[in-house]
């Protein structure tokens, strides 16, 4: 058998921490930025590709992650792929014990319209989006998705009232009665 990828890919974790990292950023943000870039050497330099747009960036540990978490931000086809990112869903069979894979998509969008209305339905307060369990179990549920700040929220929580209110009054206008 080959070396594993991981053993001959990735670096060992005493080569990411190193002095421009190791305090500012937890090894967990680390690790989620990882989860957006595929790391490989090319010409025997590091190079961080880009899963969503494929742009290379430098990928040596001692430059740190922060410019790949400033690419993250500003990718413009990261939107995108959200939409179409097929998940792969591990359905565990209750007779034999086999996992079958199954797909589903992810739209930051419709989930974001969605916690919206959670928020309206049950009357949660806006500080929910600041909560920190809940944007670790969102978080654990969807990795991409990218939790609204508080005012954003009430925005889309407006936008929905707005359109509630005019789908209502057309229904009104369309009962004769
Ligand atoms: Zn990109």
């Amino acid at each position: 058998m080959s070396p594993s990828f991981q053993e001959s890919s990735i670096p060992t974790s005493s080569q990411l921490n190193d002095s421009n990292e190791g305090y500012t950023t937890s090894s967990k943000l680390k690790s989620i930025v990882w989860e957006h870039f595929t790391k490989e050497k090319i010409n025997n330099e590091w190079k961080a590709t880009c899963n969503h747009c494929k742009k290379k960036l430098n990928g040596d540990s001692k430059n740190g992650t922060s410019h790949l978490r400033e690419h993250l931000r500003r990718c413009n086809k990261k939107g995108q792929v959200d939409i179409r990112q097929q998940v792969l869903l591990a359905n565990v069979k209750k007779s034999d014990g086999q996992v079958a894979l199954k797909t589903a998509s992810f739209n930051q969008d419709v989930s974001r319209r969605d916690l919206s209305k959670l928020i309206v339905m049950h009357e949660y307060p806006l500080s929910t989006v600041d909560h920190a369990q809940f944007i670790k179990y969102c978080s654990s549920l969807q990795p991409l998705f990218e939790m609204p700040s508080r005012s954003t929220i009430k925005r889309d929580i407006l936008k929905i009232f707005k359109e509630g209110k005019m789908k209502t009054m057309s229904n009104l206008e369309a009962n004769e009665g």
